[in-house]
């Protein structure tokens, strides 16, 4: 008998009927002789929903009060999926993060998980029972107030399950068959792809493509939780996630670029006129950090012409902009600049793919066939198995595609499914 974690996004229970399509995949689970915990995500885009409302009511939601009213849409549908397989003859009981035993630090709005005791879910599923617990919550160890681990978050729920229960397969059910090498919805030619190592699928998580949580794919790393990503809507073999020794991982030389990511929800800061002198990027970015700004890229050049003065550009979320540009200008004294400039978004196409560590000629590529497009590039990063650039976001799409094309990832099997949601 295996123990299975099997994880339902919103758009998989956006209505009555997709409720009890997910109910009949637990039901038959189940009836195949395994133990089932299902993870369950809010209805369609209820979380998006509230976020709304609460902005209806005040320009500044407390955060504390913010994941009271968030936590409210995953206690709707693990309520009503509960139902669901009750009525397949199948007895199922729903729980709250805090009931599951998912414990958090006291982080409104994107707690990390401190630890996971789920003795209510063994009891549950030891009597023969299926548990369904609300992704995406937690509760703070120190207060008891309920948390939220930040959007997209119960494919970390699902993975930390997964990881504290020693279960045999961890699934994640979304609108799309796998992971694929560009979003669908952006890039109609993009492919599926079979299997892939928890480091190329970080550094498309992290760069936009929000099929998986990223802290989902750094736990699963971390516990060596193999992933299978796949749809809800159909039984099609999904997408493996695995370590780089794993079997499933072929012998065949990987391909140079396997996934293409666009992302628009950063911003960028910079620093203009700022002494080049050893102590100020330290200065800036310990500022930074104590306003909890998340910076991704960071380019600094010294102007030629004017010795002894540099400029420093970072990107960080759109919505951190405004605080962390706050929490620089109160520190203007002491650091020495002239001014800040920002952009509040700004789009960034990135290309990952193992194959890099070998392959040479990539970013030439790359650097080319924007060229042709007449995008321009502004910043550029790189790791050892990507390389990311910031473009006008205007051109993120149509650039996002010409890349994908370039590098020969185009599908000549037609267009990727979308099976539903909204894409918000
Ligand atoms: P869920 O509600 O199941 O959590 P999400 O909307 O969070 O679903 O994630 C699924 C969506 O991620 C897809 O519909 C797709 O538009 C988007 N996406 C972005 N990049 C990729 C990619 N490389 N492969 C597959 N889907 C992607
Ligand atoms: N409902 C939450 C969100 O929309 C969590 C999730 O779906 O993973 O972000
Ligand atoms: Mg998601």
């Amino acid at each position: 008998m295996a123990l299975i974690v099997q994880k339902f996004g919103g758009s998989s229970v956006a209505d009555a009927e997709g409720i009890r399509r997910v109910a009949r995949r637990i039901a038959q689970t189940k009836r195949a002789g395994n133990d089932v915990v299902a993870i369950v995500s809010a209805m369609g885009d209820t979380t998006d929903d509230l976020i709304d409302l609460a902005n209806e009511v005040t320009k500044k939601p407390p955060a504390r009060e913010m994941d009271i009213l968030l936590t409210a849409g995953e206690r709707i549908s693990m309520a009503l999926l509960a139902m669901a397989v009750n009525d397949l003859g199948i007895e199922a009981h729903a729980y709250t993060g805090q009931q599951a035993g998912l414990k958090t630090d006291n982080k409104y709005g994107r707690a990390s998980i401190v630890g996971v005791i789920p003795e209510r879910i063994v009891r549950t599923i030891k009597s023969g029972a299926v548990a369904i617990v609300a992704g995406f919550q937690g509760v703070n160890v120190e207060t008891n107030d309920v948390t939220t681990l930040g959007r997209g978050g119960s494919d970390t729920t699902a993975v930390a399950f997964a990881a504290a229960l020693n279960a045999d397969a961890c699934e994640i059910y979304t609108d799309v068959d796998g992971v694929f090498s560009a979003d669908p919805r952006v890039v109609p030619a993009a492919r599926q792809i079979k299997v892939m190592t928890y480091e190329e699928t970080l550094e498309l998580a992290a760069h936009g493509a929000k099929v998986l949580h990223l802290r989902a794919v750094e736990f699963a790393r971390r516990y060596k939780v193999p992933l299978h990503v796949r749809s809800s809507f159909s039984d099609k073999e999904g997408t493996w996630i695995v370590d780089e020794n794993s079997t499933k991982i072929n012998a065949t030389e990987a391909p140079a670029v396997s996934g293409v990511s666009h992302d628009r929800s950063q911003g960028k800061v910079s620093i203009v006129g700022v002494s080049d002198a050893p102590g100020s990027a330290s200065k800036i970015f310990a500022i930074v950090a104590q306003a909890d700004g998340n910076i991704d890229m960071i380019v600094q050049n010294t102007s030629l012409t004017n010795p002894g003065i540099s400029n420093i550009s970072f990107t960080v979320p759109s919505e951190q902009v405004e605080d962390v540009v706050a929490a620089l200008e109160a520190h203007k004294e002491d650091i020495g600049f002239r001014e800040i400039q920002t952009v509040k978004s700004i789009g960034i196409l990135s290309i990952v793919g193992e194959g890099m560590r070998s392959h040479t000629g990539i970013s030439a590529r790359l650097f080319d066939t924007l060229a042709k497009e007449g995008v321009n590039i502004d910043m550029i990063s790189t790791s050892e198995i990507r390389i990311s650039v910031v473009v006008d976001p205007e051109r993120l799409e149509e650039a996002a595609r010409a890349v994908h094309s370039a590098f020969g990832l185009d599908s000549q099997l037609g267009e990727a499914v979308v099976y539903g949601g909204t894409g918000r």
